[in-house]
């Protein structure tokens, strides 16, 4: 994510129980209303349990009820709402109305597959948000169902914060069909072809594997394909309201920054990516294979959030425990592509207290809204400081054997330090002592 105008320690300890239910796959068939606006259908996730004990339960989170929860006092229901569930019993919704405890009918194996399925209603909010709407356009950001995941600490159950993402997700595969107005264009997660459908409407399907999240969006976008020297498919939707100028530089930014991190951390394995441009959107928003972009003349966010592709997508993390291991990484990454001169940039960094933390969790910062800033400032200061103290080539090495050991796996503070560390034999203790990576 980036702001407009602007940890934990690590979750999975060596040894301990492997992140569960794994491998999911979602196949979903949603039709969408005359504006795009209201999707209703069906979805089923399969998965498998990994851990060595038995799985009783698992957790859908209802991510698009972040904002208002429960439903309005007025009398709104929930954004997202689930029912019919088929393959398990389902529990009252919980944490304001983000997870859904649905009991299985008995205890899942090790290695053993289920699978639950059920309705699903989706009501896009009246706002401009990455689950929202820009005039008539409309952003599915967190919008369908996902599994929440299980490892040693038990399940995340984290709330949902506007200030950044609390977003956790085991890499999983999808195949989404949206019936939807011909006029409405679709750009979506994975690889997607639009078909003829019912008079007047159209079927866009959309195949991803190995992603964390299906994001889409909906509306009279104009549209752009060019693939990249590298052969990457980049997908330009922009709304004509938007800067000419910005959507040019943000296409061109756009696709130097999937090849050039594509050398730097290992290929884009997806094939195809989504730029969303609308001039009022707040910053920009990441997503597998889609990234949202406020777009002004200036340009967009594009780099950092093309850059999330592997901070967060690919190599994932639990954004709510240590979300400087998506935003730190993503906006060294644009430092980086844009040659900015972050020599000594960390020693300007001011920490408000001594609890303050680069590595600490969403609940600190989402309490300190005014200091989470330094998970892209000092944080993207403190793999500058770093790269110095390595030296760029070894640095260079570093993240290119990190990315490729953690691919669609759980990056850690831990993991992060341990690899960092085995690339030198200076001790790293005061380096990360003085950046306070913790
Ligand atoms: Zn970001």
């Amino acid at each position: 994510m980036t702001q407009s105008g602007t940890g934990s320690e690590a979750r999975t300890a060596p040894g301990t129980q492997s992140a569960t239910p794994d491998r999911p796959r979602y196949d979903v068939t949603l039709r969408g209303n005359a504006d795009g606006s209201r999707w209703t259908g069906r979805q089923r996730v399969s998965f498998r349990n990994a851990s060595t004990g038995p799985l009783r339960e698992v957790y859908l989170r209802l991510w698009g009820n972040g904002v208002d929860k429960c439903g309005t006092a007025t009398g709104t229901p929930p954004a997202v709402r689930v029912s019919k569930v088929r393959g398990g019993t389902a529990s009252r919704p919980a944490v304001n109305c983000t997870a859904l405890r649905i009991a299985l009918p008995k205890p899942l194996a090790h290695g053993e597959r289920a699978s639950v399925s059920f309705d699903v209603s989706i009501t896009v909010p009246e706002r401009n948000d990455r689950f929202g709407r820009e005039g008539a356009f409309r952003f599915l950001g967190n919008a369908l169902p996902v599994l929440a995941v299980h490892d040693a600490k038990g399940w995340h159950l984290d709330p949902y914060v506007s200030t950044g993402e609390s977003f956790y997700a085991l890499a999983s595969d999808f195949r989404v069909a949206l019936d939807h107005p011909s006029n409405l264009k679709i750009p979506a997660t994975g690889r997607t072809s639009t078909h003829p459908g019912r008079p007047g409407r159209s079927v866009t399907v959309s195949v991803a594997r190995r992603v964390r999240d299906f994001a889409w969006a909906a509306g009279p976008f104009r549209t752009a394909v060019e693939t990249t020297p590298g052969g990457v498919r980049v997908k330009s939707y922009w709304a004509p309201e938007a800067s000419a100028t910005g959507v040019n530089l943000t296409r061109e930014d756009g696709a130097a920054a999937v090849d050039r991190f594509g050398k730097e951390f290992g290929r884009y394995p997806y094939g195809e990516i989504d730029l969303v441009m609308t001039s009022e959107f707040g910053g920009g928003m990441e997503y597998p294979g889609l990234v949202l972009l406020g777009t002004t003349e200036e340009g967009s966010a594009v780099v950092h959030e093309v850059a999330h592709q592997w901070w967060y997508g690919i190599v994932g993390n639990d954004e709510y425990g240590a979300p400087w291991l998506d935003e730190s990484f993503a906006q060294y990454a644009n430092a980086r592509f844009y040659g900015w001169d972050t020599r000594d940039c960390w020693s300007e960094v001011d920490w408000p207290s001594d609890r303050t933390a680069l590595t600490n969790s969403m609940a600190h910062w989402a309490a300190h809204r005014g200091e989470y800033h330094l998970v892209y400032t000092a944080g993207s200061c403190a793999l500058a400081d770093l790269e110095r103290t390595l030296g760029a080539d070894i640095m260079a090495r570093l993240l290119k054997r990190y990315a490729h050991d953690h691919w669609y796996g759980v990056s850690t503070t831990a993991a992060f330090k341990k690899a960092a560390q085995s690339m030198t034999d200076e001790d790293l203790s005061p380096f990360w002592k003085r950046h306070r990576i913790r």
